[in-house]
């Protein structure tokens, strides 16, 4: 199935944005070609002459156009790897020097909203909260795609340290109060009070927690319930988020964790989003040596957990080694 799809060169060349021609499918062919014109010319020659001069220029000629063939194919891979770094970089900058601006308008919301409170109307007092949660939310953006342009250097650099995970899932929640409520939703943590902690990120696995959480009641319509719970299987620690939401289509379930996948169903009515959550999520659980997986149905809901090491692994221990290092 995949050769075939490796064949089909127009939607390669959407995908790609470049030119039939410089498809690594068109390429493929090519060479294909020039593989089988060269063996059987090569064939032929030897059958019907004898002249060694004959078969040495024969051989010369088949070098040569072989090197010619591996050159382009060299330099279209060269090509597409630097315009990739390019890519990364280009990100790279623009979110940090959008990051300057950006945290100078949260503070200065921050500085309406207390201190200079008194002196403002209702309506300019409802125009500043939305400016601060608009920077907000765009904040996220901006350190969202740092961190996809770190995952994909592989440059993320991760802390390894003793983290309580319920506290941060009970401090994940009190900051969904209002948006829990506004939405009508019923939210039940289920936590064994004696549960270790688990090794990782503080800071990053709030977020994989946030991202999890805020998912959860994103992607809930009607009815909401949600279930959290925090449960020791064998030397890790698993979370699960429960939800009786929209459901991600079967069909999809494979991009689930790939950059920018958003599915079908939700599209159409939940406009605010990125599909890059899950990935970093996936990225961050992993590279602390945990695992992260889903059960969906449309319609009726799904599940996200990851599961986390209590304990240091010692892959773990020679990471951190080499990250110092670096
Ligand atoms: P975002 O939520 O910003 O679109 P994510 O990477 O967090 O990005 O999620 C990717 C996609 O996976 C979502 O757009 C949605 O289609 C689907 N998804 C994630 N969590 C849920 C959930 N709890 N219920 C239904 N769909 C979900």
């Amino acid at each position: 199935m995949q050769f075939i799809n490796d064949l089909n060169l127009k939607k390669q060349a959407e995908e790609l944005g470049v030119k039939i021609w410089q498809t690594p499918g068109f390429m493929f062919i090519i060479m294909g070609i020039v593989a089988f014109i060269v063996m059987t010319a090569t064939f032929l020659i030897s059958r019907n002459y004898d002249d060694p001069k004959v078969l040495v220029l024969a051989e010369s000629i088949v070098a040569g156009i072989i090197i010619i063939v591996g050159n382009s194919v060299v330099r279209i891979v060269g090509e597409i790897a630097s315009v990739n770094k390019m890519k990364s970089e280009f990100v790279s900058v623009v979110s940090h020097q959008l990051r300057t601006p950006l945290s100078a308008i949260k503070w200065e919301t921050e500085l309406l909203l207390s201190k200079l409170r008194k002196g403002l109307n209702e309506k300019q007092l409802k125009n500043i909260e939305t400016i601060g949660s608009l920077s907000c939310r765009m904040t996220r953006l901006v350190n969202d795609l740092l961190d996809v342009t770190r995952i994909d250097q592989k440059r993320l650099v991760l802390k390894y340290e003793p983290v309580d995970l319920a506290a941060i899932i009970e401090k994940t929640i009190a900051e969904s109060e209002s948006l829990l409520s506004s939405r009508n939703i019923e939210l039940i943590f289920s936590n064994n009070k004696k549960n270790p902690k688990v090794i990782g990120d503080q800071e990053r696995l709030k977020l994989v927690v946030d991202n999890l959480l805020n998912n959860a009641i994103k992607y809930t319509t009607q009815k909401g319930k949600i279930e959290i719970k925090l449960t020791k299987s064998g030397g890790d620690l698993v979370f699960s988020v429960r939800d009786n939401g929209v459901g991600i289509p079967e069909e999809q379930h494979s991009q689930v964790f790939s950059k920018f996948f958003r599915s079908d169903n939700v599209v159409k009515y939940q406009t605010e989003g990125t599909g890059l959550g899950l990935y970093i999520a996936k990225n961050i659980v992993e590279q602390l040596g945990g695992k992260i997986w889903f059960q969906s149905i449309e319609n009726v809901g799904s599940i996200f957990s990851f599961s986390l090491p209590v304990k240091k692994k010692s892959f773990i221990k020679e990471k951190k080694l080499f990250d110092n290092f670096n």
